[in-house]
């Protein structure tokens, strides 16, 4: 009974509790080199505000995280921040590294690129320079054929008409398409430039299409794109980079095993290899099977199914996580699927935990949910959680992304919001509002 009490109280009213016994000052460093301020009153105020969240994060988020990335798929409170496969601002993504890394989560999936899977690891580390919070995995995400998650809008803004109201600037959520640069106040943030152009932000595009049905003038492609595996195998011999996923569409397995096998040893380097897959109805077990076929002989981590209900639409609204749940449950019910850990994705939002609860599925495990003695064991060879854990993407982003939007706004579009603790403090408030009810918070 503790542990249901607990599971359901409000992480707002508690961060609250914590926080706003402080009051925050205007603005100052939590680095360790960099807590500056010009009078000793405000230093003592900024030291104040350092322990403040020090306090949050050791009190709220420390006890949940204890243990490792993969314990948390064992008890069903894994949480992945979704970067996005085709996101590759580099500022941004690192300050929701920072941010999602204090908040506890247990692993950050981003772009199979160099500079994004350094930009994610300065986050992490830049938060464990804060609080010495546990190291979440990075994952790379990468495609074995055309997949939504891997495309970008594309128009020449010279070929708009200048009478047109520009519906395409204001359904991008990613603030990906900009017009008159210069005076919008966006920041491009690539390492290579911090000028901003004219139409699309490639760097911030990340492949949501929601442009591409408004415009009336029919002016906006889609640049599709497969990441190339020679390159994906390099790059995860890293020592940085921890977990792989596999987008497909689960239909194409000779494109799956041409992708595995260009792979080759590299999978050896990694802790966890990921499939994100759509709902393909009756054929979805069968080609579970097939691909973890193709894995196996040369799987030598643990492997995890992403759950992809409808892609990059959690930012959308309440119903957009019935598709993941669904997915879910059509899975859960499913006893001939191969072994690996499920994880919820597309969609995904903060009712996404309130409808695995209503179909009995937070933190369940098999013989629970089936009301049945058969021995429900993993790839690790373990009872577990029927659903490992959730992944956020296009939701996690908003509601810290907002926040980020601000202090650009008044800081410049490069700003480190370590930097700027005020920032700080209302980020991972939001953070935790997601995370924490998955941690039981
Ligand atoms: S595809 Fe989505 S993210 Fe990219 S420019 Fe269009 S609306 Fe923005
Ligand atoms: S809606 Fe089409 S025509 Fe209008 S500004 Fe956007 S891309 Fe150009």
């Amino acid at each position: 009974m503790a542990l249901r009490y607990f599971c359901t109280t409000n992480i707002s009213t508690r961060y609250h509790e914590a926080s706003t016994k402080t009051p925050v000052p205007p603005s100052f460093s939590l680095t360790n080199s960099g807590m500056h301020s010009s009078t000793p009153e405000a230093n003592t105020k900024n030291k104040s505000t350092a322990d403040n969240l020090k306090s949050i994060v050791n009190a709220l988020v420390l006890p949940s995280i204890s243990s490792s990335p993969l314990h948390s798929l064992h008890k069903g409170n894994w949480v992945k921040l979704i970067c996005g496969a085709s996101f590759e601002d580099v500022v941004d993504i690192r300050n929701l590294s920072l941010v999602y890394t204090l908040a506890g989560v247990d692993c950050i999936d981003c772009a199979a690129d160099a500079a994004v899977v350094s930009a994610v690891n300065e986050g992490i580390e830049a938060a464990r320079d804060i609080v010495c919070v546990r190291r979440p995995w990075v994952m790379i995400s990468v495609n074995d054929d055309k997949d939504l998650h891997f495309r970008k809008a594309e128009f020449d803004p010279e070929e708009c008409p200048a009478d047109c109201s520009r519906p395409c600037e204001n359904v991008c959520p990613a603030n990906a398409i900009s017009f008159l640069g210069k005076s919008s106040g966006i920041s491009c943030n690539t390492e290579a430039t911090s000028v901003l152009k004219d139409g699309v932000i490639t760097e911030r595009c990340y492949g949501c299409g929601r442009c591409l049905p408004v415009c009336p003038y029919d002016k906006i492609r889609e640049v599709t794109y497969v990441r190339d595996a020679v390159t994906t195998a390099d790059l995860i011999q890293r020592d940085d980079i921890d977990a792989m996923e596999i987008h497909t569409s689960g239909r194409q397995s000779n494109l799956f095993k041409q992708l595995w096998s260009a792979l080759g040893d590299s999978v050896g380097y990694l802790n966890l290899v990921a499939v994100s897959l759509p709902n393909g109805g009756d054929s979805t077990i069968s080609s579970m099977n097939y691909m973890f076929s193709i894995m196996k002989p040369n799987l030598q981590s643990f492997n995890l199914w992403q759950l992809d209900g409808r892609p990059m639409s959690g930012d959308i609204g309440r119903g957009a996580t019935k598709e993941s749940i669904a997915f879910a449950v059509q899975l859960a019910k499913a006893k001939e699927r191969p072994p690996g850990f499920l994880q919820l994705a597309g969609g995904t939002n903060a009712h996404t935990i309130e409808g695995l609860k209503k179909e009995g599925l937070f933190q369940t495990t098999i013989n629970e949910y089936l009301h049945d003695d058969e021995s429900a064991i993993n790839s690790s060879g373990s009872p577990h959680a029927l659903i490992g854990g959730i992944a956020y993407g296009g939701y996690a982003r908003k509601i810290v992304g907002r926040v980020l939007r601000s202090m650009q706004s008044e800081h410049g579009g490069a700003a480190s919001i370590e930097d700027h603790s005020e920032y700080l403090l209302m980020a991972l408030k939001e953070a935790l509002a997601l995370v924490g009810p998955v941690k039981c918070l």
